[in-house]
C-alpha cells in the first residue's frame, strides 16, 4: 500500500514546475484521488460501481478485451484504491475485480468467469460514479416493446350517438376497447393502456395526454356512428389530413406540427392495415377518411379513430358477442400487421452503424 501511495503523490507533483517543487515542496498539497468499489449481483446481471471524483471517473475508459473474459477500466490519473486490491466477486459471472498499474495509468481489471451477453457503462452524479452493468442473459425480454393506447370515445354524461336499438356509443366504445385489450394483452411484448376503464367523461386533451405520456406507439380511438346517410352502414377509419385545416375552429398550429411531422404517414399506414384485416374478416367495405378530427390532434403516435356503424341493422349485430369478438380480433390483426412492418429506427435501410 505504501508504494502505491508514493506513486500517487509523485504523479501529481510532476504537474507544477520544478522551481516550485524545489523552493517550497510543503505548500503543494497533492490531491489524492480515491476511488471506492462496490458490486451487486442480480439474477440477470452484475453491477459494478466505481465512486470517485467527477473528473477521474468521466475520463475513465471501459474497454472490453479481446478474450471477452475481461474488462479493463483505465484512469488517466492514478487513483489510490481504498480496498481491497483484489476484490473477489465469484457470482458465476464476475470472478474478481483487480487494481493494477499500466504504464502511467491506473487500471481496474474485471475478470469474468464466462463471456457475458452484453454490458452497459454509464456515468452518474451525486455522488459521481461510473456504473458498469454486465449482463449474463438478455434482460429486455420482459420489457414491453410496444405501447398501445386505446381510447374508448365519450363517457359519463357524454353518451355520444344513440342507435335505434338503444345502444349508446359510449357503452359500445368501452365494450370494444375492453375486448381488444384482452386480446392484445396475450402478447407479452405489448403493453395496453386505456384512456378510460369506466363510464366517466374525459376531455380530449386528457386523452391525448394519456397517449403521449405513456409514449404510445399507436393510438386508436373507438367510436360508433348512428348518423343516417350514405355511409352510415360503413366502418370508417379516420385519419388527420396531411395539411393543416383551414377553419379557425380546428386550427392549432403547434399540435398540428407535432402530428404532421412525426406520424401522419404512419397513421395512414395504420388505417390501411385496419381496413385490410376488417374487410377480410367482416367481408364488408371499410372507408378511410381524412378529416380534422379534434380527438386525434396533439397525439404524437400514429393514430386513427375507428367508427363502428350503429344503424339499426348493424346495431343489432353489435349486440351479438361473436360479432363483437370478430371485430376485436380483426382490429388486433390489423395492429399486429402494422407493428410488424413498422420502421425500426430513423436510419435509412442498408446504412450500417458507425462507431
Ligand atoms: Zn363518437
Amino acid at each position: 500500500m505504501e508504494i502505491k501511495r508514493i506513486f500517487v503523490i509523485f504523479a501529481f507533483l510532476l504537474l507544477p514546475s520544478v522551481q516550485v517543487f524545489a523552493q517550497a515542496p510543503e505548500v503543494i498539497k497533492p490531491k489524492e484521488v480515491t476511488i471506492l468499489l462496490r458490486h451487486q449481483s442480480y439474477p440477470a446481471y452484475t453491477r459494478i460501481v466505481i465512486e470517485g471524483d467527477d473528473e477521474t471517473l468521466k475520463e475513465s475508459k471501459v474497454l472490453r478485451m479481446d478474450s471477452g473474459l475481461q474488462f479493463l477500466i483505465e484512469f488517466k490519473k492514478k487513483p489510490s484504491l481504498i480496498k481491497p486490491e483484489t476484490l473477489p466477486v465469484n457470482d458465476g459471472l464476475v470472478k474478481s475485480i483487480e487494481s493494477a498499474e499500466k504504464g502511467d495509468k491506473a487500471v481496474l481489471n474485471i475478470i469474468l468467469e464466462k463471456v457475458p451477453h452484453d454490458y452497459k457503462s454509464f456515468f452518474l452524479k451525486d455522488p459521481p460514479r461510473r456504473v458498469i452493468d454486465i449482463y449474463k442473459v438478455p434482460v429486455a425480454t420482459s420489457v414491453p416493446r410496444t405501447v398501445i393506447v386505446i381510447d374508448p370515445g365519450h363517457g359519463g354524461t357524454d353518451i355520444g350517438a344513440k342507435g335505434l336499438s338503444g345502444l349508446q356509443e359510449k357503452v359500445l366504445a368501452l365494450d370494444m376497447a375492453l375486448r381488444l385489450k384482452t386480446l392484445l394483452q396475450k402478447n407479452p411484448e405489448i403493453k395496453v393502456v386505456l384512456t378510460r376503464i369506466s363510464d366517466v367523461a374525459l376531455p380530449l386533451r386528457e386523452r391525448a395526454f394519456i397517449g403521449n405520456s405513456n409514449k404510445a406507439d399507436l393510438f386508436i380511438s373507438l367510436h360508433g356512428n348512428s348518423s343516417f346517410g350514405k355511409s352510415s352502414k360503413d366502418f370508417i377509419v379516420y385519419v388527420l389530413p396531411p395539411h393543416e385545416p383551414k377553419t379557425e375552429e380546428n386550427r392549432n398550429p403547434y399540435l398540428w406540427d407535432i402530428q404532421h411531422v412525426r406520424s401522419i404517414k404512419e397513421s395512414k399506414r395504420l388505417a390501411e392495415s385496419l381496413k385490410e384485416t376488417l374487410e377480410k374478416g367482416l367481408g364488408e367495405g371499410i372507408m378511410i377518411k381524412e378529416a380534422p378530427i379534434l380527438g386525434l390532434m396533439g397525439i404524437e403516435a400514429p393514430s386513427v379513430l375507428l367508427e363502428l356503424p350503429m344503424v339499426p341493422e348493424e346495431g343489432k349485430k353489435l349486440q351479438k358477442e361473436n360479432y363483437k369478438n370478430n371485430i376485436a380480433s380483426n382490429i388486433l390483426e390489423g395492429i399486429i400487421n402494422f407493428i410488424k412492418k413498422r420502421p425500426e429506427t430513423g436510419r435509412p435501410e442498408g446504412e450500417t452503424t458507425r462507431q
